[in-house]
């Protein structure tokens, strides 16, 4: 029988209109003897049965919903169906959905599965001149699980990923901070590859617009790549020609290559990871691109921010694209004067007529109050802008109408009074 979750009265309001979550402060009374990651169906106070969600003691979110509907199971057919439904759904809206590179194939609670993330890499094919490129063989699924439901259920996830996709290798980034929250220890390494496989590449790449970007599956960030911001890197692309470019918390450099690929007259790239600049420089040559056009610091952003302004330096084109520096609404008003500071050091060295792509990753920060902190930034510099668009993920990262939570990347384009 499965196990029962009473809500207090009056606390299945927000699960009525599709919020996948149950805080702790909402239960009646804690389950006994329930193994964390086991499924129990959320009952209102009055025993009406809401959802079937996934149980984790460890965690504020004491339970987390897999389904609505509470007359099918949750067993491995669930799991294909969800896995099915997000791939279809991105091969609709996405009509080069087989030629892209890396792509979110499941993002957690906004694909109905909370908790599952996988991104899918593409080894890039055709010829670089690199004798050690990656066979397409050597395509990647990388997945990040972090809640009980997930760890509990990623055999079945694994098993439909892989029915789904036809992809042979697997590789698994459950080293992320969400997991301990969760009662989880961190997991890496490979789930399971094709023969003679034992790592992904060492110089593995894909495809992103056409060109060709090195992923570290292991030691690189979430799961190596950010391929939330791949429209966002076109879009920088075009835009660069005859630029000068600036791009802050640079990574492995995807606007950088992007810029230097639309034409920019010279790319200075920030970063204060050693290893991300290095991935950086190598996707610079990989495509054949002038490294005498870029330039790199490795090193503190908001510091570099401030010295650039002192030297009077000016861009045309700037790029600030820092991590997530609200983790938790906890941290919402020391991460509202790091973007601003950024922000407004960010327009200081805008020059006239020039473009700043701002952006946040963070959830906790809606887009009405970033740009409210970039109004005060703008106001403070002060510098004459206004917003030409409002930017975000795309298609692959949808989100659930009822998880605003899920609304994490947000940015926006300003220029600059000439
Ligand atoms: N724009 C990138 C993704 C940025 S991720 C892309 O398109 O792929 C954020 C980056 O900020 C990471 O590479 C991290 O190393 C870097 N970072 C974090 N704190 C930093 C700081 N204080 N100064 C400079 N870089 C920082």
């Amino acid at each position: 029988m499965t196990a029962r979750l009473v809500l207090k009265p009056g606390r299945d309001k927000a699960m009525l209109h599709g919020h996948p979550w149950v805080f702790s402060g909402a239960l009646a009374a804690e389950p006994q003897g329930v193994a964390p990651g086991a499924t129990v169906v959320v009952e209102s106070a009055e025993g009406r049965a809401l959802a079937l969600a996934s149980w984790s003691p460890a965690s504020q979110i004491r339970a987390r919903v897999w389904s609505f509907d509470t007359t099918r199971p949750i067993d491995h057919a669930f799991f294909k169906r969800r896995v099915a439904e997000a791939i279809a759904m991105r091969r609709q809206l996405m009509p080069d959905f087989d030629r892209q590179g890396a792509l979110r194939l499941l993002h957690g609670e906004s694909d109905g599965l909370p908790g599952v993330i996988c991104d899918w890499y593409r080894a890039a094919t055709g010829d670089t001149g690199d004798s050690r490129a990656a066979s397409p063989a050597e395509s990647w699924l990388v997945i990040q699980l972090t809640s009980a439901g997930a760890e509990h259920w990623r055999d079945a996830i694994v098993a439909a990923l892989v029915a789904v996709t036809g992809t042979v290798n697997v590789y698994e980034r459950s080293d992320g901070d969400m997991r301990g929250l969760e009662g989880l220890e961190p997991r890496a390494g490979i789930v399971r590859a094709g023969e003679g496989i034992t790592a992904p590449s060492a110089d593995f790449s894909i495809e992103e617009n056409g060109l060709r970007l090195g992923v570290d599956i292991v030691g690189g960030h979430k799961t190596g790549f950010y391929a939330d911001q791949r429209v966002n890197r076109a879009k920088v692309g075009r835009m660069a020609a005859g630029k000068r470019v600036l791009n802050t918390f640079c990574y492995t450099g995807g606007f950088s290559v992007a810029a230097l690929a639309g034409g920019a007259e010279s790319v200075l790239s920030i970063d204060s990871s050693a290893d991300a600049i290095a991935l950086a420089r190598a996707n610079v040559a990989r495509n054949g691109l002038d490294a005498d056009r870029a330039d790199w610091f490795c090193g503190d952003a908001f510091q570099a921010l401030r010295r650039l302004r002192a030297e009077a330096r000016q861009f045309d084109l700037i790029v600030l694209d820092p991590p997530k520096l609200a983790p938790s609404a906890s941290h919402v008003d020391r991460a509202a004067r790091a973007y601003k500071d950024i922000n407004l050091n960010g327009l200081r060295l805008l020059a006239p007529g020039g473009l700043l792509f701002t952006y946040s990753c963070s959830g906790a920060i809606s887009a009405e109050l970033f740009q409210k902190i970039v109004a005060g930034a703008a106001a403070d510099a002060p510098a004459d802008a206004v917003i030409v668009e409002r930017l975000g993920a795309d298609v692959d990262h949808p989100l659930r109408l009822a998880f605003p939570e899920g609304e994490y990347l947000k940015g926006l384009v300003l220029r600059r009074a000439a």
